[in-house]
């Protein structure tokens, strides 16, 4: 689809309402004063919008802006066949004033696009007015060195207008298969988004693996019992949702598994007999999200007993692919899936319009679905105990523990969540397996805007009071 077919019937709409108002602020360049007329001839002209505020008598940066940069003939011959321009224009004489209209207009952006009140303040932003570049204050550049920091933006537009598909990549990244889906028309454009993405999945995983020793989690379990830890502001929120969970879930969801886990049950198939049941007690012991002390203010975390640990093992993939979604959200990725492990963020549609068809993994074979949703906007994530266990004495245990017992959770083949947050809804998967279908089936209830189908051990599937599975 391109530009204009896409922006085709709202900018018809405008033209019913709008008549063009072109006025030339200065002979040379043509400044737009209405912003609607600006988008709607951003969108049929396939341009970008440059807003500026100024402050024509008052502010001397603005005047300067002007006739160094916008004057000259490098910018201004650039915009006429690039730009729309448009001014908003906060004149202090009252003689000066714009029309009532006008003025409101321009408040309004302000308020949108700038909000500190930077005078000048210059945005540049796509047909539908959202944001792509900003400079506060006068550019320290030269018209062409202006021109040539709008450039990229162009082209990526025009990229973007050609006929749209899927471009995927699939890789191995938190000990997990991922596979990042953009919709767009460039294979290029795309490789770099979802580059970027990559990037932001190892820059999380490097902050919460409990593996990487040189991780701010890792430095927060060997100072179990010592003394607090300073870490970055995002680790602390993360770890302040996980206890939020814990609470809603009175401890079935806990990331001070890890004390158990990583000394007690090993899943990577050394083990052949159960745990001895007094190592067990003791460890258990040390499982309590209440003993996760954080002090915001300082912006440490402590964990209150020596030999304690927390993982993000149930949240971190969920986490990973809410926060590398919005990531490809802001590069400009209308529709896309990030598939962290089984664990999906999911935004906007297919190439076609129609919305995104997921399978839902069967447990006893988990590469063919038993269930097909169709979602645009939201979050699915399956728990299943396939993922990863040990067979003793013929019993299969899985990874997921129950903090109360600090034995693997039974019951349960696959317990899958649909919400709007990949984050929550992967501590969300985790808990129910942990609370069983009953209570796990009465606590997804009461949540608005929060689904579940499970699997149990006998391969009945129950879901949720809101949602029908064909
Ligand atoms: P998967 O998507 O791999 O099936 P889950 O999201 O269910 O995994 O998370 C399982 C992981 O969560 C385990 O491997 C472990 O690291 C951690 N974990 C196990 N039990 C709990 C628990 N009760 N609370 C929080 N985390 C847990
Ligand atoms: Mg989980």
């Amino acid at each position: 689809m391109n530009i204009a077919t896409r922006f085709f019937p709202y900018f018809l709409s405008l033209c019913l309402i709008l008549p063009y108002t072109l006025i030339s602020a200065q002979a040379d360049v043509a400044w737009e004063t209405s912003f609607e007329t600006a988008k709607a001839r951003a969108a049929e002209e396939q341009k970008l919008i440059l807003l500026n505020f100024s402050g024509s008598d008052w502010c001397a940066p603005c005047i300067k802006m002007k006739r160094e940069i916008f004057q000259p003939e490098a910018f201004s011959s650039f915009a006429a066949d690039a730009l729309i321009l448009v001014n908003a224009d906060f004149p202090r004489s009252k003689k000066n004033q714009p029309p009532a209209e006008q003025q409101l207009q321009n408040e309004q952006l302000a308020e949108q696009y700038n909000r500190k009140g930077s005078f000048p303040m210059t945005v540049l932003l796509k047909p539908d007015g959202s944001i792509l570049q900003s400079w506060e204050g006068l550019p320290k550049m030269t018209p062409a060195e202006f021109v040539a920091s709008i450039r990229p933006f162009l082209a990526k537009e025009d990229k973007r207008s050609g006929a749209l598909e899927v471009f995927n990549r699939t890789l191995l990244l938190m000990g997990s298969r991922f596979v990042i889906s953009v919709v767009g028309s460039d294979q290029e454009l795309a490789d770099e988004q979802i580059d970027a993405a990559i990037a932001e999945i190892q820059r999380i995983e490097h902050l919460i693996s409990s593996w990487d020793e040189t991780s701010q989690t890792s430095e927060i379990n060997r100072q179990a019992g010592i003394q607090p830890v300073k870490v970055d502001a995002e680790l602390l929120g993360l770890i302040k949702r996980a206890r939020k969970v814990s609470e809603l879930t009175q401890g079935a969801f806990d990331i001070t598994f890890g004390s158990i886990d990583e000394k007690i049950w090993h899943f990577d198939g050394t083990m052949t007999a159960l745990p001895d049941s007094n190592l067990a007690r003791q460890a258990v012991r040390l499982i309590n999200y209440r003993n996760i002390i954080l002090d915001e203010e300082a912006q440490t975390v402590f964990l209150k007993e020596k030999g304690m640990r927390i993982g993000f093992g149930a949240i971190g993939k969920g986490y990973a692919a809410e926060k590398a979604k919005a990531l490809l959200q802001q590069a400009g990725v209308a529709d896309g899936i990030v598939n962290a492990g089984g664990d999906l963020a999911v935004w906007g549609h297919q190439p076609d319009g129609s919305p995104w068809t997921i399978g839902i993994a069967n447990p006893d074979s988990k590469l063919e679905a038993f269930s097909y949703l169709e979602v645009s906007n939201t979050a699915v994530v399956t728990s299943g105990n396939y993922e990863k266990y040990v067979e003793i004495g013929g019993k299969r245990y899985t990874h997921i523990i129950d903090p109360r017992t600090g034995y693997p959770v039974s019951g349960l083949k696959s317990v899958t969540i649909i919400c709007p947050n990949a984050e929550l809804a992967d501590a969300l998967a985790t808990s129910v397996f942990v609370l069983g279908k009953d209570v796990g089936l009465d606590l997804i209830n009461q949540l608005q805007g929060i689904h579940c189908i499970l699997v149990d051990d006998a391969g009945a599937i129950s879901t949720s009071k809101q949602i029908e599975i064909n």
